[in-house]
């Protein structure tokens, strides 16, 4: 179980980012985090993931707390092939594990390649099979599809809930996209804008897979946003 309380995260410049802020995930769940730019989710991945520790609070991680984590961009060293960059990691994942890893993405013939051979969607799906080349009991995922065109997000994250499927860590995935939250994840917490809480906790209900166009998605997100006008900007109050 992953249990996060922050009291107090105030930067040294006086900036207070997350204030009063719970959160539970039970193992296997994906969680999605929505909040507004500049809310404190990066903050919050790194305060769980044990980069910040100059914070108030308790973080009580998973156990075994086996952490993967991805980024906004790929993060891949450029001088690498996909296979050392895998190896980086993991240094198991070689020869036949590695062919089988990256056939999972649709990479099976990419492993000798550097990745600025790779478009950025393929670079995005050799981050992924890295994120969960550890086998992680904790997979942090910080708006890992953004600036991807539609297609490619789509498909990233077929892959992500197959591997998720495969394995089932527990996911904390953030995002500002609300489709993308409801068509991924078990539950979606909200944030409120600086300093962040959890706002309002909405548990996704819909058999998977779901795509963002599916009619019950748009239909959830139209019915969330018209209870709650000024959801997405931090604000959880139900319209009048
Ligand atoms: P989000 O990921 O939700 O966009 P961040 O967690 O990156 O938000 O940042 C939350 C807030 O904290 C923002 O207002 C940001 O400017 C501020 N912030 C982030 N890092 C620092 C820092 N090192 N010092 C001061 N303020 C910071």
């Amino acid at each position: 179980m992953l249990k996060v309380h922050i009291q107090d995260k105030t930067f040294a410049n006086g900036h207070c980012a997350l204030r009063d802020l719970h959160l539970e995930a039970r193992p296997g769940e994906l969680v999605a985090i929505v909040g507004p730019s500049g809310a404190g989710k990066s903050t919050l991945l790194k305060i769980i993931c044990g980069l910040d520790t100059q914070f108030q609070g308790q973080v009580q991680l998973p156990e075994p707390a086996q952490l993967g984590f991805m980024f906004q961009e790929p993060r891949l060293m450029p001088w690498l092939t996909v296979e050392q960059n895998l190896m980086l990691v993991n240094k198991t994942l070689t020869g036949a594990r590695l062919t089988e890893a990256l056939k999972r993405v649709g990479l099976g013939d990419c492993a000798d390649l550097y990745p600025g051979q790779l478009s950025g969607g393929m670079q995005r799906r050799v981050a992924l099979v890295r994120a969960f080349s550890v086998s992680p009991q904790l997979l942090l995922m910080d708006e890992p599809f953004q600036s991807l065109d539609a297609p490619n997000a789509e498909q990233l994250r077929a892959h992500l809930l197959e591997l998720w499927q495969a394995t089932r860590p527990t996911v904390l995935f953030v995002t500002h996209n609300l489709s993308e939250a409801l068509s991924l994840a078990d539950r979606v917490l909200f944030l409120t804008a600086g300093p962040s809480r959890v706002a309002l906790e909405v548990p996704v209900d819909l058999p998977r897979p779901r795509s963002q166009h599916a009619p019950a998605v748009q239909a959830m997100r139209h019915d969330l946003l018209t209870r709650y006008p000024d959801l997405l900007k931090g604000n959880a109050t139900p319209a009048a």
